[in-house]
């Protein structure tokens, strides 16, 4: 459920018109509904209410301030993987007990600052790290609280680039390992090992994979108890599916019907990390159709945003629904064609879609890329240096920029061509 809807033959993202934003803003640009935005974190936070989670979102899906600060207003924590990120964090104004930090390359620089702003605890991927983490705290005088992130080793049944729950993955602890670790945790001295988490994967649109992979935690929990070892929190990680496409994932109300038993078993708070659930169907991207191109074998519509502003399609081959701002039901032409949506990028990678059945379009026309609030402008660069594309948040009848789109000075802001160069 989205605010992205046709009034009459527009469409309006809650109560402006779409096309007025773009004229208004100019495109490439990514339009944001607040309502919605929220809507999805409340309806996780009220699901789970029995168990009254921590929700941090996952900061990696859309990073910017303003999405952020919008959530965290709500009482959102954060989901961070990296020390820009966790600046973000502070900057949006996260209080810093609502921050938990994964990432299987923490470096030193990143984990003393997470540790001098005191976040709630490290999501620990391995062995060394967790060495790392404990000498750095010792040297503060401090003592790091931490999770073992878990690697469950369960297929999530999605595309193979957003696995991360396999033993094949770089992410993570095995049980057996794990295991070890709290054997050996007392010569950890600066260390409180409070947690376990897991994140299995993302655009995962069944239960399934998520009772195998808690089933499995909550069965340890059990294990380390009968040995004395007492955890604090439980943190499943994010990867909720969304709709792209034809998918039916669960709500969020099915996903709790089918994982709060298990739950609820240990008795430990919960924390969750979702990112796309949160925002992927909160934004779109707004493109402008620049030439219509035919070829003895295609038709192409080459619009204004390339991969470089959304790569979903050419990293994953992700599907993203992709209509005319002005409703087919009322175009002129009627008639459907098969066309590929490409980008001005110099690869032939750079496509939206690909032999996609699409309303006749015309030149000058505006088209919005759907379900792209997530993994869209966060994952965006200035590949053929091209400035990155502005950002609009849309309350109400209200827009609200919260990205300016790049000036060319940015592009080369910090770039240095040495004096010899200049024959100075
Ligand atoms: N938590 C961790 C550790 C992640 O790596 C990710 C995504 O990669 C997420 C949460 C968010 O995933 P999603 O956006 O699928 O909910």
């Amino acid at each position: 459920m989205h605010e992205f809807k046709f009034t009459g033959k527009n469409l309006y993202c809650e109560k402006v018109r779409v096309e007025d934003l773009a004229r208004k803003y100019g495109t490439p640009l990514y339009v944001y509904s607040y309502q919605t935005l929220v809507d999805h974190f409340l309806k996780l936070k009220k699901a789970f209410h029995s168990v009254d989670p921590l929700i941090c979102y996952s900061v990696k899906a859309n990073s910017n301030l303003a999405i952020l600060r919008s959530l965290v207003d709500k009482g959102a924590g954060l989901d961070i993987v990296s020390g820009g990120e966790l600046s973000r964090a502070i900057k949006a104004g996260c209080p810093a007990n609502r921050i938990v930090y994964a990432s299987v390359g923490k470096t030193d620089k990143e984990i003393e600052e997470a540790l001098r702003q005191r976040i709630l605890f490290f999501n620990v991927e391995s062995v060394p790290e967790l060495e790392n983490i404990n000498r750095i705290a010792r040297k503060l005088k401090v003592t790091a609280q931490v999770a073992l992130r878990i690697n469950p080793d369960v297929e999530p049944k999605t595309h193979k680039y957003i696995t991360t729950g396999k033993l094949t993955n770089k992410f993570g602890i095995d049980f057996k390992s794990a295991q070890q670790i709290f054997l050996v945790r007392k010569a950890l001295s600066n260390v409180k090992i409070s947690g376990l988490h897991i994140h299995i994967g993302s655009q995962i649109t069944e239960s399934a994979p998520y009772v195998a992979a808690i089933g499995k935690m909550v069965d340890f929990i059990g294990r380390l108890r009968k040995e004395g070892i007492v955890l604090e929190y439980l943190n499943i990680g994010g990867g909720l599916g969304i709709v792209y496409d034809k998918e039916t994932p669960q709500t969020a109300d099915k996903f709790a019907a089918k994982v709060l038993p298990l739950l609820k078993k240990r008795g430990l708070k919960i924390i969750m990390e979702p990112g796309r659930f949160i925002s992927g169907n909160a934004g779109i991207l707004v493109t402008k159709v620049l030439y219509i191109k035919k070829t003895p074998l295609k038709k192409f519509v080459i619009v204004d945003a390339g991969m470089n502003d959304l790569i979903r399609p050419s990293l994953y081959a992700a599907f993203h629904s992709i209509v005319p701002l002005k409703s087919p039901g009322h175009r002129v032409t009627g008639s459907q064609e098969k066309v590929d949506i490409v980008g001005p990028i110099c690869e032939s990678g750079d496509f939206l879609a690909k032999a996609r059945l699409m309303p006749k379009v015309r030149e000058g026309e505006y088209l919005a890329v759907m379900s792209a609030g997530a993994y869209g402008f966060s994952m965006s660069s200035n590949y053929n240096s091209r400035r990155r594309a502005e950002e609009v948040l849309v309350v109400g009848s209200e827009s609200f920029v919260i990205r300016k789109r790049d000036t060319w000075d940015d592009l080369v802001r910090n770039e240095i061509i040495p004096a010899f160069l200049l024959g100075l």
